[in-house]
């Protein structure tokens, strides 16, 4: 299959309508996720070239032309021991999809990274891949008094997986709910800190988790503006994207990149989609980054399927132009 016929492909995938967002599934959104956003897009971007925060020395990958190829956005949801549900990995079924994204030279970065098109942190050959967990489940990450993250967590794995190949940084976006990892009080505020500290991505994945459709402009406003505001409130910056929940859309869709007043007032410059291919560069001229794809990342039935990591990463490896 040549490159042509590989982006063509995967540019016209459309999520099924059987599939939904976060373990606690619900009615899926109706519109297809791909395909409207690339036919609304008119223009070609390419982003603005991220400024060298130290003019002078740039780095090498500074005057490299930018990736254009395929980006894979990994959703992840639960940690568990024993998964129940197409939503749930293994600890051991996480180490070997991390073992499999460094074999195959790719290298994390964020979702803002992709939505900014600063892909400076990529090294010459190889492939950006985000890593994003949704739910703010406990197992994702948690941390102690002392500031050490806890081993048997995602963020946990990857420090762990980091130290033992220190070019694959431990760096995921995480789309965090109120009482994020079960944390409540000023834990919350612990916690947050020291995912900015380890230079993730705190994200926002609404306060309570709602079908956005079925609110009003107000109601949506509160969802986003809210946790926001939480994460403000941490003493970290506010979230800059968006995990839609369920993976649907509210009515009005334009209350997903600003809304809000005062101390609730948000911006999103990225929205995450549920489904189910990867993303295109965001040099493209079909990206878009308020539609950014997801793969599903589950040791469910043993993580096969069309919607699931191996099939694409499988696909990408094909793709020889890559
Ligand atoms: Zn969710």
């Amino acid at each position: 299959m040549s490159r042509r016929q590989f982006l063509q492909l995967t540019a016209g995938v459309t999520v099924s309508a059987g599939l939904a967002g976060c373990a606690d599934t619900g009615a899926p959104d109706p519109a297809p996720v791909v395909a409207d956003h690339v036919a609304a897009r008119t223009s070609p971007r390419p982003p603005a070239q991220p400024t060298p925060s130290t003019p002078a020395a740039p780095s090498v990958t500074a005057t490299a032309p930018p990736f254009m190829g395929m980006v894979p956005v990994l959703m992840h949801h639960r940690l568990v021991d024993g998964e129940s549900g197409t939503y749930d990995m293994t600890p051991q079924f996480f180490r070997a999809e991390l073992e499999r994204l460094y074999r195959e030279k790719y290298h994390p970065i964020r979702t803002i990274d992709l939505a900014r098109g600063n892909f400076s942190t990529v090294p010459a050959g190889k492939t950006p891949v985000v890593l994003t967990f949704d739910d703010s489940s406990p197992r994702q990450f948690a941390v102690d008094a002392r500031g050490r993250v806890d081993p048997q967590s995602a963020l946990g794995i990857m420090l762990d997986f980091q130290r033992r190949h220190p070019d694959f940084p431990a760096v995921a976006s995480f789309y965090i709910n109120q009482n994020p990892f079960g944390y409540r009080g000023a834990d919350v505020a612990r916690a947050l800190r020291k995912l900015e500290e380890l230079d993730c991505e705190i994200g926002n994945h609404t306060l309570t988790h709602p079908n956005l459709r079925s609110l009003s402009d107000a109601e949506v406003q509160a969802e986003l503006g809210g946790l926001s505001a939480l994460v403000a409130a941490a003493g970290v910056p506010p979230p800059r994207t968006l995990a839609l929940p369920l993976g649907v859309h509210p009515r009005r869709r334009s209350l997903l990149a600003q809304g809000g007043s005062g101390p609730t007032a948000y911006r999103n410059e990225g929205v995450l989609l549920v489904g189910a291919n990867p993303a295109p560069s965001s040099y493209r001229k079909d990206f878009d980054p308020m539609a950014i794809p997801r793969i599903r990342c589950s040791s469910h039935a043993g993580g096969k399927g069309a919607l699931e990591m191996a099939y694409w990463l499988d696909r990408l490896r094909r793709d020889t132009s890559r």
